[in-house]
């Protein structure tokens, strides 16, 4: 061990590492560490290699300075207490505190840099500006692991610059994101079925598109499905629907049944007087809507079918929640959902930030899926097709 591809022996370096440490907060409590816990192996293994390990990372959104509530001064706290060792905090991410920290560090220790996005330079759109902040990153290391997978979509100075001006390697996360991203698009094992939920049909349209090329089963539930059921024909009382999509779903209609693809619709709906009105909730059929209703969760009918369409599937990909699973009255659509891919004898994959949320909050342990991924973002880009600006430059040569 000690040896990164693309790093050499890493023993005695300092090696900057961009892990994805955008953890919930409720204050300074942390309220859900899976992020920290996923980033964790890779600096580890670097740091018993002998690596000088500096850590860089963001939380939040602030707005390219300095902002107490989005300080990694806690996730720097719970990183040791995983880490079974000290993590020294840098109080700025470039400037003297960094340095000071960097260059006190001893072989396998660990640091961490205050949030990455507390620099205008980091998300700047403007290659010089941003280059110029990388300059700095770079100046503190002289190897970069990038291990950030819910940021390798974007073009951002410690994903994409950083890259380019240091010698660099894939951290072990990175990989193993991608290996599955890749299994589900290069050649599934078939019958491959892909399940997609959620708020908005336009978040996903690009993922429909690519994959009805692809998979045998595309079975739909969540919010966007509204807009399926209204292409076909149905009403769909005060239900979310996107009317300006109703055209490209007919068009995916269309090329489905070209393909041989089976578009899975559901049967039966649970609907209610308002938005999150359990004590309203109640069933009623697909193409039966009630006006003055909105569906907010699939039917034990249709939740039913979903398993069974499910149950020979040899490959599935899952994005976004049957329903809106975070009220009782509306989680069991998601809830079958989640056991039929727990079930699924080849892989099984878990996509996007609330389905993953969903699959704990409902209690499934997280080892009976195949892979749950730890980027939304970043995997429902891959699976459109898009490059990721962030794996492209690890594969470039050079630097
Ligand atoms: P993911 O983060 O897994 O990609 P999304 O962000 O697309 O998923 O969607 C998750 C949200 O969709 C949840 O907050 C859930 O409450 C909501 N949702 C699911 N079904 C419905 C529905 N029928 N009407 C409104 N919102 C819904
Ligand atoms: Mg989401």
């Amino acid at each position: 061990m000690g040896s990164y591809a693309g790093l050499g022996e890493v023993g005695g370096k300092r090696i900057l590492v961009r892990s994805d440490l955008n953890v919930p907060l409720d204050g300074d409590r942390i309220t859900d560490d899976g992020r920290i816990r996923a980033s964790v192996p890779t600096i580890r293994a670097l740091a018993d290699a002998g690596a000088r390990v500096v850590v860089t990372a963001h939380l939040g959104r602030p707005k390219g300075e300095p902002e107490t509530r989005y300080s990694l001064a806690p996730v720097a706290k719970r990183l040791g207490e995983l880490l079974g060792r000290d993590v020294a905090f840098a109080t700025d991410t470039v400037g003297e505190s960094a340095q000071a920290v960097v260059g006190g560090l001893t072989d396998g220790q660990v640091a961490l840099l205050e949030n990455v996005r507390f620099n205008a330079g980091e998300t700047s759109k403007d290659d010089a500006e941003r280059g110029a902040f990388a300059d700095r990153l770079a100046a503190l290391a002289d190897g970069f692991v990038s291990d950030g997978f819910g940021v390798v979509h974007r073009k951002q100075a410690s994903v994409y610059d950083v890259a380019q001006r240091l010698p660099h390697a894939m951290g072990g996360l990175v990989a193993a994101e991608i290996d599955v991203l890749r299994r589900l698009t290069e050649t599934p094992e078939r019958p491959y079925a892909v399940v997609l939920g959620g708020s908005k049909v336009s978040d996903k349209l690009g993922v429909i598109d690519n994959l009805l090329g692809k998979a045998d089963k595309l079975l739909i539930g969540g919010g966007m499905v509204f807009t399926f059921l209204k292409a076909a024909g149905h009403e769909v009382g005060k239900s979310l629907l996107e009317e300006d999509q109703l055209d490209t779903v007919r068009s995916y209609q269309q090329r489905a049944q070209e393909l041989g693809v089976e578009i899975v619709l559901p049967t039966d709906i649970v609907v209610a007087d308002s938005f999150g009105d359990e004590a309203s909730a109640r069933v009623v059929a697909a193409d039966a809507i009630p006006a003055d209703t909105l569906g907010l969760d699939i039917g034990p009918e249709s939740g039913a079918a979903f398993a069974a369409a499910l149950a020979d599937a040899r490959t599935v990909f899952w994005n976004g929640p049957m329903g809106v699973f975070e009220q009782p009255a509306f989680a069991e659509g998601t809830r079958a959902v989640a056991d039929a891919l727990t079930r699924v004898p080849g892989l099984s994959v878990v996509g996007g930030g609330d389905s993953a949320a969903a699959v704990r909050a409902l209690g499934f342990a997280e080892d009976r899926f195949g892979h749950i991924s730890t980027g939304g973002g970043a995997s429902l880009e891959y699976l459109e097709g898009k490059p990721l600006p962030g794996i492209d430059v690890l594969l470039d040569e050079g630097a």
